[in-house]
């Protein structure tokens, strides 16, 4: 494993801490009163800090495998990931940058399945940044962490696939600049269970695509990416609008949820450091029973236990990053599933216990706690649950050879003679 960052990703660095503290920070407090007081998720200085972001090279930081006419920096994921992490520490700022999740997913889904007629048509416009997309799995009538029992239809007729079904919690969606989404669905009810499912991509405009509602997640919504309920009846999409072949679902799905999963856990570590930053702070200032809280053991276990997870959890991410980098999804597919369940179960037990220290006030708008709670708690669901992950976990651990009792650790019996 090689940790070291490249010169490029340590300049970068430097450059979006920089435009953090000049640009960003200055403005954060406007930005969080807009979404939590003004009901205005995107105020109008966020343009401004795209175009800046832009101009300044920062831009498509999470995309190694960009082509020459495209805009970004192909950093490799190990690169990107210290960036990704700082990015988190401020819930959603990450689309000044354009590396926004779900876009850049469905930017990597596009890379790897789009032939050149569809990634002019609907990849180019995601990386200038001018539009923006979903993708569309978790369907309301099925549990959709097993991917198998997806029942939206996709159906063949003449040049055309009709598409139907009831899609929910689909972020993005309820984006008023949601243009597209990726949506998984049945091409073949009757092949092999791994083939049965194909990707389409069914334009927002399209007759009989129904956004329903916006959903929030234990009452919070996602301010740069809202989340939606997608009725699909009866929608006419023209046949050139699949991608890849049918049948190529699952795989285009993997591809696209490895990095994704990696950058929402650099995030998460990012906006974990944020957390301990803010348990410091309010531990040393407010005081109980004559004492300043930080000098409570239980206190100080809470914030060294969450540094301790948080190394622990970087190094595993770093590696995972490093080895989607050398040998693609295939190669990282366990640690991918590793860190997906490690990082969101640290994440949510360090949002807890901030939460838990800063009293009442922590549940409050005021602090950035709730938020980063619930996103914690979504984490452990979204993108697979904990359950799912470990199983797979389990099934790719090495069995050992033989019987328990030839094991050079286990004595044998005292035979009774
Ligand atoms: C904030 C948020 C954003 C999301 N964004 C998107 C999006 O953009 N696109 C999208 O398609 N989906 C999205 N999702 C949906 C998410 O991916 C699904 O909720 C998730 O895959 C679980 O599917 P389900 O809700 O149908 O739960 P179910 O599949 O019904 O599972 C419910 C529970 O059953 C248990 N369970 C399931 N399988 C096993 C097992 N093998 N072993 C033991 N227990 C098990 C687990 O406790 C699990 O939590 C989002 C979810 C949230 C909360």
């Amino acid at each position: 494993m090689e940790f070291s960052y490249s010169q490029q990703s340590l300049d970068l660095q430097r450059e979006l801490q920089g435009f953090y503290s000049e640009h960003i920070i200055p403005r954060w407090r406007d930005w969080q009163i807009a979404i939590k007081r003004n009901n205005n998720p995107h105020p109008n200085f966020v343009d401004e800090l795209r175009t800046r972001a832009k101009d300044r090279g920062l831009w498509n930081l999470a995309l190694p495998d960009l082509q020459d006419d495209q805009p970004g920096t192909r950093l490799s994921n190990l690169d990107y990931a210290p960036l990704a992490e700082y990015m988190g520490r401020y819930h959603g700022s990450s689309i000044v940058f354009n590396c926004q999740p779900p876009d850049v997913p469905n930017m990597i889904a596009l890379q790897h399945d789009a032939n050149p007629e569809q990634r002019k048509r609907w990849l180019q416009p995601l990386l200038e940044g001018t539009t923006r997309s979903a993708f569309a799995m978790t369907e309301y009538s099925v549990a959709s962490s097993d991917a198998t029992n997806l029942r939206t239809g996709i159906t063949r007729e003449g040049d055309s696939y009709i598409v139907n079904g009831h899609k929910w919690f689909i972020t993005g969606a309820a984006h008023p600049d949601c243009e597209f989404f990726i949506v998984v669905g049945q091409t073949d009810p009757n092949a092999n269970s791994a083939r049965q499912h194909s990707t389409i991509v069914v334009p927002t405009a399209t007759e009989g695509v129904t956004v329903s509602r916006e959903l929030s997640y234990l009452g919070s919504y996602d301010s740069t990416a809202p989340v939606g309920e997608v009725h699909f009846d009866n929608v006419r999409v023209p046949a050139e609008n699949l991608l890849g072949e049918e049948g190529d679902g699952f795989v285009s799905g993997q591809v696209r949820l490895g990095p994704a999963r990696v950058h929402h856990c650099m995030r998460a570590i990012g906006n974990c450091e944020m957390l301990i930053e803010l348990m410091l702070n309010r531990a040393k200032e407010r005081a109980t029973f004559g004492r300043t809280i930080n000098e409570y053991d239980t206190v100080q276990n809470n914030i060294a236990m969450s540094r301790i997870e948080v190394e622990q959890a970087r190094l595993l991410v770093q590696k995972t990053a490093w080895l989607l980098d050398q040998q693609g999804f295939r190669g990282a597919r366990r640690e991918v599933s590793m860190i997906k369940v490690a990082v969101a179960q640290i994440y949510h037990r360090i949002a807890d216990r901030a939460l838990h220290i800063f009293g009442a006030m922590g549940g409050s708008d005021d602090t950035p706690i709730a938020t980063s709670y619930a996103w914690a708690r979504a984490f452990r669901i979204g993108d697979g649950p904990d359950e799912v992950h470990l199983r797979q976990i389990y099934r790719m651990e090495q069995q050992p050879e033989g019987e328990l009792a030839d094991s050079p650790y286990i004595l044998p019996p005292i035979s009774a003679s």
